[in-house]
């Protein structure tokens, strides 16, 4: 029987380093929480300015990753949704951009009736707000909100403040603060150091909150002797230290904090009297990730290379696909620029399957369209993805359909076969932020393709974020010549997957399967296409 008593909040922040893995830390309690039978969520609140991610270029900010709703968000929204597999939307992520433009907007209507408007109360109470909307909307059991950024930020200051002001607002009982640490190992002396960690809950402490649960990152374990020290240094229980302790995969980040008992002590610290956390199959999955019997090597052809957050989804999406198949996936990482320099040859030879991610510009997109060409004429498995999609039309429309010089109007202005176009619609839009075509759409699937082998069904649903689309001007001709129109969206009658004959498995489609791949619920496309990599390579 389980037993609920009122919204719980968990708040976690980080300090001494950033990219320690919050989103993971969140997003695992968040797992173990589910698991218990509670109803969940999870909010991010991001203190930079931006309205959201983006407008930002992937070298800074990583992937965007997009809601069902079309919100472009945190990548940490796609582990909340690989982990927890609950689907967050617009509300589950909000920047201090969002906080600021909508407390300026009241003032413009003249709602705060001629007072000052100040951090303290305007921009905490809207913070506040945006953490209760989660809760009315969904009638959750636990909240939890994570807060972007390391502790002891200026711009992170008032939502610290303002999750300091919650716990007087919903009761002490109700709230219960997680930090994320980092104990470095220096190696000149053997030991780990507990000091930056020391400091980090100092400087929360001075900003008002006391952490419940202190969860320091490390590469090596911690002794129970730095334990006690950091518990008594930082005020906290003994057994409220709970190491984090790097990890082949990150599936396996809430085994541990299992094992270590994190989800008991949340429970307990928060009155919550519910079954302990059934993880049979989340086990059984990290398993397989742990211990493939095959490896196969794919090839992503991109231009964000370099930084492998800017694929974040797609990487997380082979490694799902990997453990469906018993198979860890080799990931090899291909700047489009060598391509175009190099030719794919020397390049692509020892590859069993090659993507083709999504992307924006010009830059590299040659290249690209040479890697696609090898796939198609080497009958190497490949898989486009948005971008990726409209290169294979492209690729067709010059080298199979005889239209010199095809291209897409992102790339090349007064084309003689824009075979990929803006549609009206879009023509029109000089704003660039939160104005593609974001969030999901209806796709209806060809009986008898690669596309219908993978979902077993015609009637599908995708998440989509891109301003261009496949010109309906050309496709009887591309049609003609042989391309398979595999998916459509019939209300828009847009172009939403295409295939090839005679070729093994070649896909491309207009969406982002990837952001809603799980590891308990691989993607159907990619679990096809790494199946279809692993015959190739037989
Ligand atoms: N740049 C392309 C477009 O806007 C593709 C976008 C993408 O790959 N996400 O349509």
């Amino acid at each position: 029987m389980v037993k609920k008593t009122g919204t719980k909040f968990i708040f976690v922040t980080g300090g001494v380093v950033s990219a320690l893995g919050k989103g993971i830390a969140a997003s695992s309690i968040g797992l173990l929480l589910k698991q218990r039978g509670l109803k969940i969520s999870i909010l991010k609140l991001d203190p930079y300015l931006n309205l959201d991610p983006g407008t930002m270029s992937p070298f800074q900010h990583g992937e965007v990753y997009v809601t069902e709703d079309g919100a472009e968000t945190d990548l940490d929204l796609g582990h909340y949704e690989r982990f927890i597999d609950v689907n967050m939307g617009k509300i589950n992520n909000a920047t201090a951009g969002q906080i600021y433009e909508s407390v300026l907007s009241n003032e413009r209507r003249g709602d705060y009736l001629g007072g000052t408007v100040q951090v303290i109360p305007h921009i905490t109470n809207e913070i506040k707000s945006r953490i209760h909307n989660v809760v009315n909307e969904n009638k959750l059991d636990v909240l939890i909100v994570e807060i972007g950024g390391t502790v002891g930020d200026i711009e992170s200051l008032p939502f610290i403040e303002s999750i300091r002001q919650f716990k007087f607002d919903v009761g002490t009982q109700n709230t219960l603060y997680v930090h994320l640490t980092y104990i470095p190992y220096i190696s000149a002396a053997g030991e780990l150091k507990t000091k930056p960690t020391q400091h980090s809950v100092k400087s929360l402490q001075e900003l008002g909150i006391q952490p419940d649960i202190l969860i320091p990152r490390t590469e090596q374990s911690i002794p129970k002797s730095a334990k006690e020290k950091i518990a008594l240094f930082c005020n906290v229980e003994k057994r409220c230290v709970i190491e984090a302790k790097d990890q082949a995969t990150i599936y396996q980040v809430p085994l541990e904090f299992n094992s270590n008992k994190l989800d008991d002590i949340i429970c307990e610290k928060l009155g919550i009297d519910v079954p302990a956390a059934n993880l049979d199959d989340w086990k059984k999955y990290v398993k397989y990730v742990k211990n493939p019997v095959h490896n196969v090597k794919i090839a992503i052809v991109g231009k964000y290379i370099g930084l492998k957050d800017s694929y974040k989804s797609i990487v997380e999406a082979f490694i799902h696909a990997g453990s469906e198949n018993r198979a860890k996936v080799e990931l090899v990482w291909v700047n489009s620029e060598e391509v175009e320099h190099n030719g794919p040859g020397d390049i692509l030879s020892d590859v069993s399957g090659i993507l083709v991610p999504g992307g924006f510009g010009d830059r590299g997109i040659e290249g690209k369209l040479l890697a696609v060409k090898y796939a198609r004429e080497n009958k190497i498995p490949f898989f486009g993805i948005c971008l990726g999609m409209q290169c294979a039309v492209i690729e067709f429309a010059r080298n199979i359909g005889g239209m010199k010089n095809a291209n897409s109007t992102e790339f090349a202005r007064k084309l003689k076969y824009p075979v990929i176009d803006l549609m009206s619609d879009q023509k029109k839009i000089k704003r660039k932020g939160g104005t593609m075509r974001l969030g999901a759409f209806d796709c209806e699937i060809e009986k008898g393709t690669n596309m219908y082998n993978a979902y077993g069904t015609t009637s599908i649903s995708e998440r989509h974020r891109h301003r261009f689309e496949v010109n309906n001007d050309y496709i009887g001709t591309l049609e003609d010549c042989g391309l398979i129109l595999s998916g459509r969206n019939k209300e828009l009658n847009l172009v939403e997957a295409i295939e090839l004959q005679d070729h093994p498995w070649f896909v491309g489609v207009q969406y982002h399967p990837e952001l809603k791949s799980r590891l308990t619920n691989a993607h159907p496309l990619f679990r096809d296409f790494v199946k279809a990599a692993l015959n190739f390579q037989k």
